[in-house]
C-alpha cells in the first residue's frame, strides 16, 4: 500500500498544495485561508419513492473559496459521494478556475445515490428537492454558486435545476445563469460537448509548439506527424482523438475497457466509434490489430499518451514501462503520486489534469456569460462581419484582377457563429494557461514538475486575490 492511501482525498489535495506552496512567498495564514473550505452544507431530505416509501437522501454542497463570486463546480450523483470527496473536488475547482482565468471560486455538490437504481420521476424529485434546499440556504444563484454536470448528471438534471430555481425566484431575469451545462433550448451554449477534448488538444498543441520543451524531449516542434495513443473512447477520448487526427497527428492506438486496437498508419475515431456501436466492441476494427490487454496501450512507444478514462491507471506497477514522451492527463487523476515521480525521473513530461481538462469549466463560464448577457454569441456581429468581408474581398479581387477559390471564399467570408466564438475563446484560454504555467516552471527550475508549477500558478492567483481584498475587520 502506498503512503498516499493513508490520506483522505481532501488531505492528499492539501499535501499537493503544501508541496507547491513552498515555491511561493505567501505568508502561512494566507496559505491556510486558501486551502480551507469556506462553507460546507451537509443536508438530509426526504423523498417519497414510486412505491410509496420515504427515503432519506444524503447530499452536499461545498463552497471552497469565495475569493471570486460565484462559486462553480459540478454536481455528482454517485453512491460513493461523501463530504471529504466533495471538499476535495471543490478545492480542485478553485485551483482549476484560477489557472484558466475563469473568475469563479471553487464549488462542488454531490448526492449519495446510484442514479441507475431510481426511476426518472424519482430522480427528478430528488434533483428538484436538492435545488430547493440550496435555494433555502442561499447556496445557489447566478451570483452565488453555479453548479454544472458531473458523474451521473447531465443536461436533463441541469434543466430540472434551472426550472426549480426560476420558479422559486420569480422575476429573476438572470435565473438561467444559476447552473450551466443546460440544453441549448434552456440557455445552454454550443460547443460544450467537445470542450474538454478540444481543450486537451489546445493545451498539448501549445506545449508542442514550445521549441525549448520539444528540444528537451527530443521531439520536433508541432503536433503534426506525432504519434498519439488514447485510452478511452468516451466523450473526452473521442474528441481528443478527433482533434489530434484533424490536425495531422497519427492516432496509432485507442483502448477501451475490453481491449485496444492498433494501426501504425492511424485510426479514425468516428469510424471506430461506429464499429463499436455496430458490434458492441472496438476490437476487430478493419485494418487494425487487437491488443490483448486494454492496459497494453499505455505501454506503447508513442509521442503523446492521452489517458481519458479512469483514475490511477498509471501507477507503481506500470510507470517504469511507459514509453510516451508526453502524457496529457485528460482524465482526472490518471497518474498516482508514485507514477509522477517515475515520470519526472525518466524525463517524461506530464501535462496535468488540473488545467488540461478545464475545457468544460471554461465553456461553462462562456455559458454563464451568455445567460447574463441574454444574447447568443455571434448574433450581433455575424452578418456585419460577413458583409464587411464580402466588401473587402471584392475590392481586393477588383484591384488584383484575380479571383480566390470557392473554398477560400467560403472561409474568408464566414462570420462567427456561437460555436466558432466558443472554440476560439477556449483556444485563447488554454494557450494562455499553458504559457503561464510554463513560465513559472522556467523561472524556477527547482519546481519538480508541471503539476507543481500549475499549483504554484493557482496559489499565486488566489493569493493575490485574497491579498487585494484584504481582511474584513
Ligand atoms: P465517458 O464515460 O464518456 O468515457 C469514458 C470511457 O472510458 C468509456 O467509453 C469507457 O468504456 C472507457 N473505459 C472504461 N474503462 C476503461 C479502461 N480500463 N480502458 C480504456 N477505456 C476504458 O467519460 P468522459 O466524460 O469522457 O470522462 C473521462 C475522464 O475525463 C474522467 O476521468 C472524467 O472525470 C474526466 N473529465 C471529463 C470531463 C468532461 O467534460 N466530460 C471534464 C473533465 C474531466
Amino acid at each position: 500500500m502506498s503512503n498516499q492511501q493513508a490520506y483522505s482525498f481532501f488531505q492528499s489535495v492539501e499535501k499537493s498544495f503544501d508541496k507547491a506552496s513552498k515555491f511561493t512567498t505567501w505568508e502561512k495564514g494566507l496559505l491556510e485561508q486558501i486551502k480551507a473550505c469556506n462553507s460546507i452544507y451537509s443536508m438530509r431530505f426526504p423523498v417519497k419513492m414510486d412505491d410509496g416509501r420515504i427515503e432519506v437522501i444524503e447530499a452536499y454542497r461545498v463552497q471552497h473559496s469565495q475569493h471570486k463570486s460565484p462559486c462553480k463546480g459540478g454536481i455528482r450523483f454517485s453512491d460513493e459521494v461523501n463530504q471529504d470527496e466533495v471538499m476535495a473536488l471543490a478545492s480542485l475547482m478553485t485551483y482549476k478556475c484560477a489557472i484558466v482565468n475563469v473568475p469563479f471560486g471553487g464549488g462542488k455538490g454531490g448526492i449519495k445515490i446510484n442514479p441507475k437504481k431510481y426511476s426518472v420521476y424519482e430522480l427528478e424529485k430528488i434533483t428538484r428537492r436538492y435545488t430547493s434546499e440550496l435555494v433555502k440556504k442561499n447556496f445557489i444563484g447566478p451570483g452565488i454558486d453555479v453548479p454544472a454536470p458531473d458523474y451521473g448528471t447531465g443536461e436533463r438534471e441541469m434543466a430540472w435545476i434551472v426550472d426549480t430555481y426560476a420558479s422559486l425566484k420569480p422575476g429573476d431575469i438572470d435565473a438561467a445563469g444559476c447552473v450551466t451545462g443546460k440544453p441549448i433550448t434552456q440557455g445552454g451554449v454550443r460547443g460544450r460537448k467537445e470542450a474538454t477534448g478540444l481543450g486537451v488538444f489546445f493545451g498539448i498543441r501549445e506545449v508542442c509548439n514550445m521549441p525549448e520543451v520539444m528540444q528537451k524531449l527530443g521531439l520536433t516542434v508541432g503536433v503534426e506527424g506525432k504519434t498519439v495513443v488514447v485510452q478511452g473512447l468516451g466523450n473526452v477520448g473521442y474528441h481528443s482523438a478527433k482533434f489530434f487526427r484533424e490536425n495531422g497527428s497519427i492516432v496509432i492506438c485507442i483502448s477501451e475497457h475490453d481491449g485496444a486496437v492498433y494501426n501504425e498508419n492511424g485510426l479514425n475515431e468516428e469510424e471506430l466509434f461506429q464499429h463499436k456501436k455496430a458490434t458492441g466492441s472496438i476490437l476487430h476494427f478493419p485494418g487494425s490489430t487487437n491488443l490483448a490487454k486494454s492496459s497494453d496501450a499505455l505501454e506503447l512507444a508513442c509521442d503523446i499518451l492521452i489517458p481519458a478514462a479512469l483514475e490511477n491507471v498509471i501507477n507503481g506497477s506500470n510507470a517504469d514501462k511507459i514509453k510516451a514522451k508526453i502524457i496529457g492527463e485528460a482524465a482526472n487523476g490518471p497518474l498516482t503520486p508514485e507514477a509522477d515521480e517515475v515520470m519526472a525521473a525518466k524525463g517524461i513530461l506530464v501535462v496535468p489534469d488540473m488545467y488540461l481538462n478545464a475545457g468544460g469549466v471554461t465553456v461553462s463560464y462562456f455559458e454563464w456569460l451568455k445567460n447574463l448577457s441574454h444574447v447568443r454569441y455571434g448574433r450581433m456581429e455575424k452578418r456585419f462581419t460577413e458583409n464587411m468581408n464580402t466588401h473587402i474581398l471584392s475590392q481586393i479581387e477588383t484591384l488584383t484582377d484575380r479571383k480566390v477559390s470557392d473554398a477560400e471564399r467560403k472561409f474568408i467570408l464566414h462570420g462567427p457563429e456561437e460555436v466558432d466564438l466558443v472554440h476560439s475563446g477556449l483556444e485563447e484560454t488554454m494557450i494562455t494557461a499553458t504559457r503561464e504555467i510554463m513560465d513559472i516552471w522556467h523561472k524556477n527550475p527547482s519546481i519538480p514538475d508541471m503539476r507543481t508549477a500549475a499549483y504554484v500558478c493557482a496559489i499565486n492567483k488566489v493569493g493575490t486575490s485574497y491579498n487585494e481584498l484584504g481582511i474584513f475587520p
